[in-house]
C-alpha cells in the first residue's frame, strides 16, 4: 500500500482519515464520491469542499492524475486504443471496445510485465512498476470521459500480469464495485492470468464473482514451456486442477485463452489432446490467432487451420469461440504502441510527446 494515490484509497480509508482530521462524518463519502463518479482529477474541482481542505489534501494525499497522450480509432468498429500517461511519465495501453452487451475496457495492471511470454510484447522490457488501484480505475474514467459511454465491462488483459499485483487488484475491484462509486457488478469483470496457482487458489476463497481467464495456450507442458516461462514453474496438471478448484467454489466458467501459432500449437493433434486435457471443466475456450511482434518470431496460424483446430475441440464437446477481432485496423499486438512511444521518446531525447 506504500505510496497509493488518493483515487486508491476506499471509502472506509476516506472516512477514517476525514474523521482523523476532524472533518463531518459524510466528508470521507463525499470525496470517495467525487473521484470514483469518475468526472475529476483534482480536489480543485470538489466545488463542495472547503477550500484549506483542498489544499490540505493536495499536499497530504496525491491524487496521480493520469491523462490521454494518443488514441487509435478504428473507423469500422469504434474500438479506441488509448496510450495513457502515468503521472512519472510512464505509459500504459488502454483498448476501449463495443459490444451487443455494452461497452468493455481492457486495463492495463503493470508498466511492462516480468512474464516473459514468448508472442507478448508488453514483457520485451520487462516490469518496470505496478499500477496502483487508482491507476487501474482511473483508466475507466478516461475512456468513458472521452467516449461519453458508460463502461459497463471491465477485462484485466492489458499490459501486466493481475496476479503478479495481487494486492492492488483486489482493492481496485473493492473500488469499482462500491455503490458510493461507479458500482460496477463483478460478475461483468473479467481478470487474466498467466497462470499463477497460488494467487489463482486464494482468489477463489474470495468468491467474487469474477471471470478467471487462464492464458494456457498449448496442449501440454513441452510446448508451454516454449511459449510461457511460467509454464517451467508450474505443470499444467497443477494449474488445471487450481482452475477445477475455482470453479467448483465459484461456479464461474473459465476461460482459456488459447493463441494459434503456425506450426507451433495449431496442429489437429494438439487440438484433440488439449481436448483431452480440458474434459469434464466447467470451461470455454477462446482461440485467437497469434498477433504477430516485431521483435518475435511467430506468425498467425493460417484460417484453415484454425477452423480445423476449432471443429475438433467441437466435436469433443468443448464450448469454444473464436475471438471476434475489433479494431483489426488499427491493430497492433498489446503492449506495441506503448513500446513505440519509448522509441520516440528515446529517439526525440524528450518528453512524452508523439
Ligand atoms: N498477464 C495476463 C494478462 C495480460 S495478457 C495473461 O497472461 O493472461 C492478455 C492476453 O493476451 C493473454 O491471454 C496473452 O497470452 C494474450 N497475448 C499477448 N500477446 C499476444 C499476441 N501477440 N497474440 C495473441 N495473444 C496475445
Amino acid at each position: 500500500m506504500e505510496g497509493w494515490d488518493g483515487f486508491s484509497l476506499t471509502c472506509r480509508q476516506w472516512q477514517e482519515r476525514m474523521k482523523e482530521t476532524g472533518q463531518p462524518a459524510f466528508r470521507g463519502r463525499q470525496i470517495f464520491g467525487w473521484l470514483h463518479g469518475g468526472k475529476v482529477s483534482s480536489y480543485q474541482q470538489m466545488s463542495n469542499l472547503p477550500k484549506d481542505l483542498r489544499e490540505r489534501l493536495e499536499e497530504e494525499i496525491p491524487l496521480h492524475p493520469m491523462e490521454v497522450s494518443l488514441v487509435q480509432s478504428s473507423a469500422k468498429d469504434g474500438t479506441r486504443k488509448y496510450l495513457m500517461r502515468l503521472w512519472d511519465g510512464e505509459h500504459i495501453e488502454t483498448v476501449f471496445m463495443r459490444y451487443h452487451y455494452g461497452a468493455s475496457l481492457c486495463i492495463s495492471s503493470q508498466v511492462g510485465c516480468r512474464m516473459g511470454c514468448r508472442f507478448c510484447a508488453s514483457t520485451l522490457s520487462g516490469r518496470i512498476r505496478d499500477l496502483t488501484p487508482g491507476e487501474m480505475a482511473q483508466q475507466i474514467y478516461l475512456a468513458e470521459r472521452d467516449t461519453g459511454e458508460t463502461i459497463s465491462h471491465v477485462v484485466v488483459m492489458g499490459c501486466g500480469e493481475p496476479f503478479d499485483n495481487y494486492e492492488a487488484l483486489c482493492a481496485f475491484l473493492e473500488l469499482i464495485h462500491d455503490p458510493a462509486g461507479h458500482h460496477m457488478s463483478l460478475r461483468n469483470i473479467t481478470v487474466s492470468t498467466c497462470g499463477l496457482t497460488e494467487r489463482i487458489q486464494d482468489f477463489a476463497k474470495l468468491d467474487l464473482g469474477v471471470t478467471l481467464a487462464v492464458s494456457l495456450h498449448a496442449p501440454n507442458d513441452e510446448i508451454r514451456k516454449e511459449l510461457m516461462p511460467i509454464a517451467r514453474k508450474v505443470p499444467m496438471d497443477r494449474l488445471l486442477q487450481a482452475c477445477r478448484e475455482y470453479t467448483e467454489i465459484t461456479r464461474r466458467r473459465i476461460t482459456f485463452e488459447y493463441a494459434l501459432a503456425q506450426g507451433v500449437n495449431d496442429s489437429p493433434d494438439h487440438a484433440r489432446e488439449l481436448a483431452g486435457r480440458l474434459r469434464g471443466m466447467l470451461c470455454h475456450v477462446n482461440l485467437i490467432p497469434v498477433n504477430p511482434v516485431t521483435e518475435r518470431d511467430l506468425s498467425p496460424s493460417k484460417d484453415g487451420r484454425v477452423q480445423a483446430f476449432l471443429r475438433i475441440l467441437e466435436a469433443h464437446h468443448i464450448p469454444v469461440t473464436l475471438r471476434r477481432e475489433l479494431g483489426r485496423d488499427i491493430d497492433a499486438a498489446c503492449g506495441q504502441l506503448r513500446r513505440r512511444a519509448k522509441e520516440q521518446e528515446e529517439k526525440d531525447g524528450s518528453g512524452s510527446e508523439m
